[in-house]
């Protein structure tokens, strides 16, 4: 290789990227390292390929860490206000979706096209397909071995991602160079991601694939409300999503199926005054055809609601407002949007991402114990760590 930089980025995703960009900005030379050959695969991707790329509300509150502190000092000095200023600035459009979440009017391209762009203004290197070997610390600090030869460096930040999607190139190089080091670990695990259930569940409710619904879905006290859809492999869609990062093997979740509607008082009201109307058809004003018909199934129930005891409708009334489902499991890995856990922020100083215990050595992004909720806040936490760094790196 060349010539030696100042600093080396091992990553080229939103993490690595932004903290080149800083860097390069305080004149440090700054050489980015990806094994990938294309950088930003996962910003490609993201967004349904319109990149949500922050959300508007994003506090250390949306963030899940076995410190809920940790985050606060870098999204403080990195806010999605300064990520919009920058959006602007190369005139990409985008838009509020919903709650807060900004997404891009045209591709998810335009953001990485931005980032490189950014990068050779000030000069930040980039290669990618390179394959990392080794790395140990030096003198100065530290020395790669590389499948395109051997360099040294001043500090390395280390952005590789979590474990997600590893058909798109994700590794657990971070956690592997956090215990060469001696850095702790906090348990990872697959987030924002689908969970699956026992085979009779999952046969009992296919009827439903592709039927969507606004929920509140309750676990261990959390509780989130957006859509919930039903799949021919489980349960998906933003509120399965979002609860998934809570979720532990076993535990039962609770469905609020329309979480504004008094079940109750409607199904008796109904009945006092339209007495004639079957109780499927009643449910089917409010919820999809085939949902309303699997629930009055499912609660036994059938002809008109006169006739219904006021016991049967106790029970659909439950159904409807507290459903409890076991998941069998999530879908892991493989689709899951981020990695819970990580390089314990124990380690880490909140100001720089600098590992407290090896002077010049920086986790960023995903690899480190912060993972957002779903709706921009894990690229939200992936721009400010990387800030951090590489205002300090
Ligand atoms: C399908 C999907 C959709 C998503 N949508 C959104 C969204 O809309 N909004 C949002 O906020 N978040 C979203 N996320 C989450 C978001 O993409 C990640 O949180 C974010 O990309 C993390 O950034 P990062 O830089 O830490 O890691 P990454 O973006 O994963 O980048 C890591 C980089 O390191 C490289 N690398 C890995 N291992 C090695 C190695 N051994 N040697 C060299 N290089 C290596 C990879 O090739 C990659 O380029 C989504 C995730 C997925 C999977």
């Amino acid at each position: 290789m060349k010539q030696n930089p100042d600093i080396v980025v091992i990553g080229a995703g939103a993490a690595g990227m932004m903290a080149a960009i800083e860097a390069g900005k305080r004149g440090r030379s700054v050489l980015v390292l990806d094994h990938a050959k294309t950088p930003g695969e996962k910003i490609r991707i993201s967004g349904g390929g319109r990149c949500n790329f922050t959300n508007i509300h994003a506090t250390a509150a949306n963030y899940y860490s076995a410190n809920p502190h940790f985050a606060k000092s870098a999204l403080a000095r990195y806010k999605p206000a300064d990520f919009i200023a920058l959006v602007d600035r190369h005139g990409i459009a985008w838009h509020e979706k919903t709650l807060g979440q900004l997404f891009c009017d045209g591709r998810a391209t335009e953001i990485i096209d931005m980032l490189l762009k950014e990068m050779r203004a000030v000069d930040a290197r980039l290669m990618t397909g390179v394959e990392i070997v080794e790395v140990s610390k030096s003198e100065t600090g530290f020395a790669l071995r590389t499948s395109e030869g051997a360099l040294t460096t001043q500090s390395l930040i280390i952005a590789t991602g979590g474990k997600s999607i590893p058909k798109m190139g994700a590794t657990g190089f971070a956690y592997k160079i956090a215990e060469q080091f001696g850095l702790p670990l906090i348990e990872t695990r697959p987030a924002l991601v689908p969970f699956t259930l026992e085979p009779n569940l999952l046969a009992e409710l296919s009827e439903l694939s592709g039927v969507s619904v606004e929920a509140e879905i309750t676990c261990r006290k959390t509780r989130f409300r957006e859509a919930l859809l039903f799949t021919h492999r489980g349960l998906s869609g933003p509120a399965v999503l979002q609860i998934s990062a809570v979720w532990r093997e076993g535990d039962e979740i609770t469905i609020r199926l329309l979480p504004d509607m008094d079940w109750m008082a409607l199904l008796k009201a109904a009945k006092a005054e339209n007495g004639k109307q079957a109780i499927a058809t009643l449910l089917a004003q409010y919820l999809p055809k085939r949902l309303a018909q699997y629930l009055a199934n499912k609660s036994g129930l059938s002809g008109n609601l006169a006739d219904l005891p006021d016991k049967a409708l106790n029970k659909l009334s439950e159904n409807l407002s507290a459903w409890r489902i076991k998941p069998a499991g999530t879908e892991g890995y493989r689709t899951a949007e981020v990695t819970l856990g990580g390089i314990d922020t124990a380690a880490l100083d909140s100001r720089t991402m600098q590992a407290k215990a090896v002077p010049g050595l920086y986790f960023i992004g995903e690899c480190v114990d912060v993972t957002g909720w779903l709706g921009g806040y894990n690229f939200q936490w992936a721009w400010a760590s990387g800030v951090a760094a590489g205002q300090a790196a």
